[in-house]
């Protein structure tokens, strides 16, 4: 079943539910009792994690203190 995701405007919580395509555009009630919800499109695959695009590689040159223990040279 798939899962809708919904907003409140009276107390701008938002809330999911699950239920049927069938009733995807039907009237939700938020979990406080508020019937003026508005559905939101889908948050699947939308945004993402804000870490680092690519990790430093470990034991590489380059990071400034390759030569601490006097190995290099
Ligand atoms: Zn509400």
């Amino acid at each position: 079943m798939p899962r809708y995701e919904y907003r409140c405007r009276e107390c701008g919580d938002t809330f999911e539910l699950n239920r049927p395509m069938a009733q995807s555009s039907a009237p939700a009630s938020c979990p406080a009792g508020h019937d003026d919800t508005v559905k939101l499109l889908s948050a699947v695959a939308v945004g993402g994690t804000a870490s680092a695009p690519a990790a430093p590689s470990a034991g590489g040159g380059g990071g400034g203190g390759c030569c601490g223990g006097g190995r290099c040279g």
